[in-house]
């Protein structure tokens, strides 16, 4: 396989880990500039905006949750979590879908897109 798909919850909740990381790094580089109490203030409010956002993001991930269908991935055999027409294995990444008619075709992210329409 050229391209390796990932699962979009794993995806989201990699981001939204990243966003906390992000959050604290501005904090403690805010620490820095202690003799400037604007940039401190700064630095701390946007660290604080990043925690503010991950927290967010993992709210909705809780609501596409419960959105997810769960199944037994052929490859692997492990239970994973779909999210639309087409989805990634959280184990393997193996391309899953939903779609009788997609089976066998390429692997598309836009597939999830025309079904909302
Ligand atoms: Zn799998």
């Amino acid at each position: 396989m050229a391209l390796k798909y990932t699962n979009k919850i794993n995806k989201i909740r990699t981001f939204a880990l990243s966003l906390v990381f992000v959050g604290i790094l501005v904090m403690y580089i805010g620490i820095f500039f202690r003799e400037s109490y604007i940039i401190m203030t700064l630095a701390m409010l946007l660290g604080f905006l990043f925690i503010i956002g991950s927290t967010v993001v993992y709210f909705w991930i809780g609501m596409l949750s419960t959105k997810t269908i769960q199944v037994v991935c052929p490859t692997c055999g492990g239970a994973t979590k779909m999210l639309g027409r087409v989805d990634a294995c959280m184990h393997c990444s193996e391309p899953l879908t939903m779609d009788k008619s997609l089976e066998g075709k390429e692997f598309d992210e836009d597939y999830n897109r025309k079904s909302k329409k």
